[in-house]
């Protein structure tokens, strides 16, 4: 096994501190493979922890060679296996991952093993952020009662996790209240280079420190974030995460990388946040997608740290894998004003020179696949919305944007509203509050894209004291709430004084978590909601978050729009968004004059002014030294003891029953039925939605025979810990078009979770399981695109469940497709033309997939045979889209999950003996 591929494992002494070992990239140079010095920034600390985990085995020098050579403009065939050196997780997704490693506890338990043999091999932390809503607002005691409500909600769960952090060595977990996962990165789990103690087996070397960048997979998108500190990471699905904390690699398609280069400074009054939607509408239109993005350039150099990272986390809105910043004298300091120890801000400066990697490029310096040129002096105040991140308005053209699309037809993105309608106002049953088109509900200051940067913070807190001493007031109809990201952010606002004038106009703290950025923005007055239904009116949301899809933040906000938080306050005090602030006047001040934005906007010398409190290293030290230790609620609820979980009756928490399954297909797939029968752009949310549902649907169903009631079904996000939820869930989206289903009297296509079964119109789920029953296998077709959307594993993992063997369609989305083989699913591939449409399938056919053999290979071609209801049949050509030869491992091991098992066990996990092949 080679130890120092290219002899690259040498040695540098930083300063003041004994010599360490790491994988040379210039030693790699010097021998002159490739062109290292020219390769973009992300893409060689990539190469290093190629060097550095090249078992011959999972990464050989073939991976090594491939990507020190890569080409900026080459057709793009090879994956890398990228092993990382950490996982972090948010609570939605890291607890049915804990659900999977406890039950992978049980299994080798069973198999008389020791079970501490299930562990992560990287550091694993999960920050609970997700569940906090904000159903109280406004008040001092807003924080409290919403923390209370949450622990109330969330029991069981968090039970769990505490049982999860006394099992697992390498698992941590940090408690609700504390901060947002990826602003709790940046400010604390990041903290330079890794290290590692070399063992007796590395060449000898027993005992020397091995030091290596910062890398990670987070499961949540917005892991970019990370991103701006020079950390190469980026959002993947549960499974992968689960795959990369057991040791495997994460693989991807070698990418093109796009250079954005930067150019001269931020005019005053112009925020990230401006910068960052700018970005986003470049971006999209530059079609960046599936991208590493770069960034450099002298523009670069001047952003700060928190900047960058408002540019790094919105990645997955400009549709790029990564928003990288390479490390500078920036990126140092900031470690330094964050409290980082001065022996790990002195090597991970020294690490990344000894690498050449540090300081940020100039032009002409690396290869890019491509250049994009931007100058930050072009960049003015902005929106985005109301439906889109990449829509971007100039501030002064609000008003006439929200006027145009009010009435605009819906196919033009438009509310499809009467134009006479425009100024109208509609009374309320609160008495004295009327509510018209374009009036603002919720005004949040949310989301770590901003919370994370004190800039913008700060000016919001200006902004408000001087709307304050003013006497401006906010809107009575407007549910305003501040949630930042971590706990230092209210320590410096309150600091500097400007914490009192935000609540003072309503923005007292609500929560530390993503509220209103996740759609936990809790409800609306019902007053309002009423004369919002009956008069469909079309109210809008103004937050500082990155989405804004149509009731993502609240089911009747048709309207959301993505702001800097002081423009989120200034929006908040106008009270509506159809209103243009260059020329109209926010409201009137104590004196009955007329204030105009200008007045209270804080100019970048007051902002500085402010700045120190808010990079103040002991703040950060004092309040990350021990979290959750003053979280009295997370330390009332009982801890759960034991190397196994014993899996108490519980609706939130199951024990998950993938290593039970038996392995899927290893012969040809006989005489299956068609469940669904799907168009094009099926997104993962249509097959495993995340929201609330009704106690109609199967899910509802199952949690009411429970004794669960419908106020505490929570949403399917939060029930992702009990499978008999989750595949109740999957396709019940209420938005889902089942093409068996036939079109009503007036030929419109049926919506919902349902299909065909003998005829008659059921429940995909009833369907699945009378299937399952009977030992007929079923198969999924659809258009292209299938698996668009967010990575969600219950995408795959409720396919499986639901005894899906196979999905036949047009186009996969690359994790999606990934994720279905993770899962033990077959994704198949029509071949030239051939559609559901061109084979007029109707869903009452019997199908064969011949060709499915013990050595089956990566693409192997594949054959469909119909057999239509008249006996007549036809076969087509399929392509298996098993992309690789360790998809073919996992796929023959019923999926990542049991081969990961089966390698740490050293047995395969899953039942080989197939029901359905015997069938
Ligand atoms: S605040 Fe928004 S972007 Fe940040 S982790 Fe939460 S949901 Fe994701």
């Amino acid at each position: 096994m080679p130890h120092s591929p290219f002899n690259t494992l040498t040695r540098f002494t930083p300063p003041g501190q004994t010599e360490v070992l790491f994988y040379s990239l210039p030693t790699l140079a010097a021998a002159e493979i490739g062109n290292v010095p020219r390769l973009p920034v992300s893409l060689r600390i990539v190469l290093e922890a190629l060097l550095r985990h090249c078992d011959g085995q999972r990464v050989s020098e073939r991976h090594i060679l491939e990507l020190a050579e890569w080409q900026p403009r080459a057709r793009r065939s090879e994956e890398i296996p990228f092993v990382v050196a950490r996982v972090v997780l948010q609570d939605f997704t890291g607890v049915p991952l804990l659900c999977d490693l406890a039950a992978m506890r049980q299994v080798a338990q069973t198999r008389g093993l020791d079970p501490r043999r299930i562990e992560p091999l990287v550091p694993v932390d999960l920050v609970v952020d997700h569940s906090v809503q904000v159903d109280y607002y406004g008040t001092p005691q807003a924080l409290q009662q919403n923390m209370t409500l949450e622990f109330d909600r969330n029991r069981e769960r968090y039970q769990f996790m505490k049982w999860g952090m006394q099992a697992f060595k390498t698992f941590r977990v940090v408690p609700p209240g504390v901060g947002i996962v990826h602003q709790v990165n940046l400010e604390h789990l990041f903290h330079g280079v890794r290290q590692q103690t070399m063992g007796a087996v590395e060449n000898g070397r027993t005992g020397e420190r091995l030091c290596f960048p910062d890398t990670l997979v987070g499961t949540d998108s917005h892991t970019t974030m990370i991103n701006a500190v020079g950390v190469v990471g980026w959002g993947v699905g549960g499974i992968e995460a689960e795959a990369a904390m057991l040791g495997q690699p994460v693989y991807f398609l070698t990418p093109d990388v796009v250079g954005v280069e930067l150019s001269g400074h931020l005019r005053e009054g112009v925020t990230a946040t401006d910068l960052v939607l700018t970005v986003t509408e470049l971006l999209r239109r530059e079609k960046v997608v599936g991208t590493f993005v770069e960034y450099f350039g002298e523009g670069a150099s001047t952003l700060s740290v928190t900047d960058r990272a408002t540019l790094a986390n919105m990645a997955p809105e400009y549709g790029a894998t990564m928003g990288f910043f390479p490390v500078d004298e920036k990126t140092v300091d900031y470690m330094r004003r964050s409290g980082r120890s001065e022996a790990d801000c002195v090597l991970f400066e020294a690490y990344f020179r000894a690498q050449g990697l540090f300081g940020m490029p100039r032009a002409g310096q690396i290869d890019y696949s491509r250049t994009v040129r931007l100058d930050l002096a072009s960049i003015a105040p902005s929106l985005a919305g109301p439906k889109r991140p990449q829509d971007r308005i100039a501030l002064p053209e609000m008003a006439s944007r929200f006027n145009t699309l009010l009435s605009a037809a819906e196919s033009a993105d438009g509310f499809a509203r009467p134009p006479e309608t425009l100024r109208q106002r509609y009374a309320t049953e609160r008495p004295g509050i009327d509510l018209g088109h374009g009036d603002v509900l919720i005004a949040a200051i949310t989301s770590c894209t901003n919370t994370s940067n004190p800039a913008v913070m700060i000016a919001a807190g200006l902004l408000a004291k001087k709307a304050v001493d003013k006497g401006l007031r906010v809107q009575p109809h407007i549910k305003t709430s501040l949630a930042p990201g971590s706990r230092v952010v209210t320590d410096y606002l309150e600091k500097a004084g400007l914490l009192a004038p935000l609540a003072k106009l309503g923005f007292a703290l609500a929560g530390y978590g993503c509220t209103t950025c996740i759609g936990n923005a809790g409800d609306l007055d019902p007053a309002f909601n009423q004369a919002i239904t009956e008069h469909q009116l079309v109210v809008a949301a103004v937050l500082s978050g990155n989405r804004n899809f149509e009731a993502r933040i609240h089911p009747n906000l048709r309207a959301n729009f993505l702001a800097s938080p002081p423009l989120v306050v200034a929006f908040a005090i106008a009270g509506r968004v159809n209103i243009d602030l260059d020329s109209e006047a926010l409201g009137h001040g104590a004196d009955g004059q007329p204030v105009y934005l200008r007045e209270i906007w804080p100019s970048s010398q007051e902002i500085d002014a402010v700045l120190p409190f808010a990079l103040d290293p002991e703040t950060f030290r004092r309040r990350y030294a021990d979290v959750g230790a003053d979280q009295d609620l997370w330390k009332a609820i009982p801890a759960p003891a034991g190397e196994v979980y014993d899996w108490p009756p519980s609706t939130y928490i199951a024990r998950p029953p993938f290593f039970e399954l038996p392995t899927q297909l290893a012969g040809d797939l006989r005489g299956a039925r068609a469940l669904l029968i799907l168009g094009d752009s099926v997104t993962t949310d249509h097959i495993s939605p995340a929201g609330s549902f009704s106690e109609n649907t199967p899910a509802g169903q199952w949690l009411t025979q429970q004794g669960v009631k419908r106020v505490d079904f929570n949403s399917y996000g939060a029930r992702r810990g009990h499978h008999e939820v989750m595949m109740r869930g999957t396709f019940a989206n209420v938005r889902l078009r089942n093409l068996m289903l036939p079109a009503d009297a007036e030929g419109r296509q049926p919506q919902g979770g349902y299909t065909l079964l003998d005829g008659q119109q059921t429940t995909v789920f009833a369907a699945a399981m009378h299937h399952l029953e009977r030992g007929t296998p079923t198969l999924i077709f659809a258009g292209e695109e299938y698996g668009t959307g967010s990575s969600r594993d219950w995408a795959a993992k409720g396919t499986r469940l639901l005894g899906v063997r196979a999905v036949i369609a047009r186009s996969y989305e690359r994790i999606h497709r990934a994720n279905l083989v993770g899962m033990g699913v077959l994704p198949l591939q029509f071949v030239a033309d051939d559609s559901v449409t061109s084979l007029g399938l109707r869903g009452d056919e019997t199908f064969d997939i011949l060709g499915i053999g013990p050595s089956l290979l990566p693409m192997q071609a594949l054959t469909l045979v119909i057999e239509r209801a008249n006996g007549e049949r036809s076969e087509h050509p399929l392509l298996c889209r098993i992309d690789t030869a360790i998809e073919v491992s996992y796929y023959r091991s019923g999926g990542i999950l049991p081969y990961v098992l089966g390698e740490l066990l050293g047995a395969p996990a899953g039942n080989t003996t197939d029901p359905l092949l015997q069938a």
